[in-house]
């Protein structure tokens, strides 16, 4: 089949995850380490996983962690953790290489300093955080301030939580959002706190290379007849960015690896972009590419 096949130059690993899969491998080539934990997938794709398990990394989950041995090697992964793991893994002996993304360590910093600033001299001021309820960085933000916070997923969640009385305009409101969520919801999220108070201050807290990736990815798939998206099923930055590819064109495919491709989805002569997620590695792009080619 006679197909034109283009890999988006801006996707693949975001600086967070090069960090921290680049950190692993280095502990796991050092002499006489054969094992590296990982608390959660260091990334939520599935062949990239299975890559590094190869070498020695093994995901475990927090309820493993009282199982580990002493002296255990936990990796940290870029997500970042709330104080307790931390404090766990002191109790249970065991030794840390922390990838925390610095984006996200700043912006627990950020989170910590605004609670403190709306707690002060007896205040009650709220923090919201758009950002998926139970995802790990989520998880890590709550940690900061004890839990003390509201996570909004969506503006219908904001507009229900208002309705229902659980944000006290009164005080001041301070809004964060988690790295990989999209501009425009942060937007959509902003724009109803305004409307309802003037003591509003917004912490826009995407990672930059999440927001400029948004804008560069439509344009890519404004200019291909057919996209294939490449991610982990667990990938909630693949979620956002498929939806993206998918409004600005109906024929994108989400696959995570070549076998799903389907001969059917192209015609003869077509422009085939192909795409993914912060957390896809390259090496699978061209991958996916090599496979198009070869139809
Ligand atoms: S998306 Fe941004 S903040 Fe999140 S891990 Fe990657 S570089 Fe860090």
């Amino acid at each position: 089949m006679d197909l034109v096949v283009e890999i988006d130059r801006h996707s693949g690993f975001c600086g967070g995850v090069i960090r921290a899969i680049g950190k692993a491998e280095r502990y796991l080539s050092s002499e006489g380490q054969e094992r590296l934990y990982s608390l959660g997938a260091i990334v939520h794709n599935e062949a990239e996983l299975e890559r590094l398990g190869k070498q020695g990394l093994v995901t475990v989950g927090k309820e493993d962690l009282d199982r580990l041995d002493p002296g255990s090697t936990l990796l940290i992964r870029a997500h970042g953790e709330p104080p307790g793991t931390y404090r766990k893994a002191e109790e249970n002996g065991l030794r840390l290489i922390d990838c925390t993304c610095p984006v996200v360590l700043q912006l627990q910093r950020s989170i910590r300093e605004a609670y403190a600033r709306l707690h002060k001299d007896g205040r009650n001021g709220r923090i919201i955080i758009f950002g998926k309820i139970g995802h790990a960085e989520v998880l890590g933000l709550l940690g900061q301030v004890g839990g003390d916070a509201l996570v909004v997923e969506n503006d219908r969640m904001l507009e229900s939580l208002i309705a229902e009385g659980k944000i006290d305009f009164s005080e001041p409101v301070e809004i964060f959002s988690q790295t990989t969520k999209s501009p425009d919801g942060f937007e959509a999220i902003c724009r109803i706190l305004r409307a309802h108070t003037d003591r509003l201050v917004i912490h826009n807290t995407i990672c930059s290379q999440v927001a400029t990736r948004h804008e560069k990815l439509i344009q890519f798939a404004g200019e291909h007849d057919l996209l294939l998206f490449v991610s982990g099923k667990e990938s909630s930055n693949g979620k956002v960015l498929s939806q993206i590819c998918r409004d600005e064109n109906p024929r994108t495919y989400v696959i995570g690896s070549p076998g799903e491709i389907r001969r059917e989805w192209f015609r003869e002569g077509e422009r085939v972009g192909i795409c993914g997620a912060t957390s896809t590695p390259k090496w699978l792009l061209e991958e996916v590419a090599e496979a198009v080619r070869n139809l």
